[in-house]
């Protein structure tokens, strides 16, 4: 019978990254049921790793006896000391800037228009970053696996492609002279901090035979 496995998020991007991966290795990868109604804990870790592992013991408590994985992810720019980091998901509003209470999701363009402005002026060779992703495996309240990925880019100073999410338009893989944005979903797990980070959990999960 395939491991099943609850993810507690409800980011579609992240979600289809996880789907490809969990395919490959026949792990049921299942949305925690009820998830948007349940409120979110507060993000407050200082490292991707504190953040994966709070929300991923938290989310644990609604499903007894499940593995519920949970990721905390982001960009860091070096030009930037960092930062976006943790605040990735919410660098625009950290700026001030919010949709309007009728408008659709507009938070990635926000967060990458916020990114174009910061590094306004900087050469293409000083913008280089990186995204980093922790995933964390609980059950019942207690953090059983941790795993991590990231992988190296440089940003751009307009956006590229249409696929992805969140600052995948900005995010130039010099090696395949493509951005984030204009790759396949499977090639993008091959090489992203995601798929790095799927990778090394899954066979703590279910260890080939
Ligand atoms: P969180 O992990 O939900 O706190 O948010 C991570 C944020 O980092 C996302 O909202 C995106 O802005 C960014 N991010 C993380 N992974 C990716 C990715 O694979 N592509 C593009 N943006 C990403």
């Amino acid at each position: 019978m395939a491991l099943r496995l609850f993810v507690a998020t409800t980011s579609q991007g992240k979600l289809r990254d996880f789907r490809v991966a969990a395919d490959a290795r026949a792990i049921q990868l299942v949305p925690l049921p009820g998830l948007s109604l349940m409120a979110a804990p507060e993000e407050n870790g200082e490292t991707f790793e504190a953040n994966a592992t709070l929300k991923a013991v938290y989310y644990s408590r609604f499903a007894p006896g499940e593995l519920v994985l949970a990721d905390d992810s982001g960009l860091e720019v070096d030009a930037l000391h960092g930062a976006p980091g943790v605040r990735s998901a919410r660098y625009a509003a950290d700026a001030g800037m919010f949709d309007s209470p009728d408008a659709n999701d507009n938070t990635d363009v926000w967060n990458n228009m916020v990114l174009l402005q910061r590094l306004a002026g900087i050469p293409s060779a000083q913008r280089t970053a990186r995204y980093r992703c922790v995933l964390v495996v609980a059950r019942d309240g207690e953090p059983l696996h941790t795993s991590e990925g990231a992988v190296d880019g440089l940003i751009l100073d307009s956006p590229r492609g249409t696929g992805g999410f969140g600052y995948d338009p900005l995010f130039y893989l010099p090696d395949l002279g493509q951005s984030m944005a204009e790759i396949s979903v499977e090639t993008k797990l091959s090489l992203s901090h995601r798929g790095r980070a799927l990778r090394s959990l899954l066979p703590m999960l279910n260890p080939a035979p």
